[in-house]
């Protein structure tokens, strides 16, 4: 008997606009586009910020057999939502197909999202027109408290506290339940019971966690989004296996994250802040969370390998020290291959001998682990790890 297992892949975690400084770097700069493969081979999109262009640049054409379906859940109309559209290049493919769903917005009337679609790509705001877009595109309206299947998963929408309003979507696969609600604002006692519903017995709970709860209690009041601590009550309350800090702040630098997850780690057993390239896999024997470092982030890739002692901290909590071997090695990361299971997103240190200028030198590194591939090899896990410093 197979297990079924479902992949989630995220390509896109910052909230508001796409950021590029080097701060924001480790988290990843580009506004929210999640994927979700389940386990019948059906594919959800989720939002099509700019993350979007680059699950488009990666999109696998099939070889042979039935074409996948693809389906494009959007949970609102600002920016940083809809921004991607235009540069996802597999919409311009004519032998693709689409199905869109999203809301009915009051300020656009009756086929909203086609709407969005055609006013994003007039003259003078991008030099095509939406007639280049030759994929076949159909579009489904949804309303909060509606629930579909497609295929073998059941969806169910929410309305969240969001100006403008927001969807938030629960997508329950064979594989394990998937809860995906960004842009949100607890405070509304109706809808704050609604996402509690959403997310009840969730095994992956998406929140947004943008602002501080500090931030939220005053300057950022009524801006639309919520904090790692409201995500932890609702996690709680709702009984989510797994909390996601999402939407992160476009001024949050990749330590502000960190210390936001520290916290919220004291608060929560499982819990992650997305990442670009972070992939979560359900149903797995083990449940183990993974997350690859896109390529553009690893430059300078050396064929070599270095030996190196690495210590850190294993998934159960013991310090750990061991001599290895350091492969793929960039100024931004490297792939250390493991006897112990580090902890994900945990601090590893690494000290080896590499080239510089002046021949072999040791170097002493700081890192990340983004990434564990538990059965990488025999007795050793391959871990992804970026440098801080
Ligand atoms: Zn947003
Ligand atoms: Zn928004």
């Amino acid at each position: 008997m197979t297990v079924p297992i479902a992949k989630l892949c995220f390509w896109g975690v910052r909230g508001s606009t796409p950021t590029v400084d080097p701060a924001t770097w480790r988290y990843g700069g580009n506004t929210p586009c999640l994927e979700l493969i389940a386990p019948d081979g059906m594919q959800f999109i989720l939002d099509c910020g700019t993350g979007l262009r680059m699950l488009g640049s990666r999109w696998t054409a099939p070889s042979g057999g039935p074409t996948p379906e693809t389906h494009i859940f959007v949970t609102h109309y600002h920016w940083d939502h809809i921004q991607g559209i235009p540069f996802f290049s597999p919409l311009y493919g004519e032998k693709n197909e689409f199905h869109f769903y999203s809301f009915r917005s009051k300020f656009l009337g009756r086929d909203s999202l086609k709407q969005v679609f055609e006013t994003q790509m007039a003259l003078p705001y991008f030099p095509v027109d939406i007639s280049a877009m030759s994929a076949k595109r159909k579009f489904k309206e949804v309303d909060g408290g509606e629930t579909f299947t497609i295929g073998q998963n059941k969806i169910t929408a929410r309305w969240l506290n969001h100006p403008q309003g927001c969807l938030g979507f629960r997508i329950e696969t064979p594989a394990g339940i998937v809860v995906y609600a960004t842009d949100n604002e607890p405070g509304e006692a109706k809808l704050d019971e609604s996402l509690r519903e959403l997310a009840s017995g969730a095994d992956i709970f998406i929140n947004d966690a943008q602002f501080t709860p500090e931030q939220l209690a005053t300057a950022r009041k009524g801006w639309g989004h919520s904090s790692w601590l409201e995500g932890v009550k609702v996690s709680r309350h709702a009984g989510a296996k797994t909390l996601v800090l999402f939407h992160h702040d476009p001024d949050s630098t990749d330590r502000m994250v960190d210390s936001i997850l520290r916290q919220a780690r004291e608060e929560f057993d499982s819990v992650f802040a997305a990442s670009e390239g972070m992939v979560i896999t359900l149903g797995a024997p083990g449940d183990r969370v993974q997350a690859h470092m896109p390529g553009t982030r690893t430059t300078l890739r050396r064929e070599a390998q270095f030996h190196a002692k690495v210590s850190g901290v294993t998934e159960g909590g013991k310090e750990f020290e061991e001599e290895t071997i350091v492969r793929d090695l960039s100024l931004q990361g490297a792939l250390i291959s493991l006897k112990h299971l580090p902890r994900l997103q945990s601090e590893l240190q690494v000290t080896m001998e590499a080239p510089g200028a002046d021949g072999m030198q040791s170097m002493r590194l700081r890192g990340y682990v983004v990434r564990i591939d538990a059965a990488a090899e025999k007795g050793h896990s391959a871990v992804g790890v970026v440098f801080t410093d």
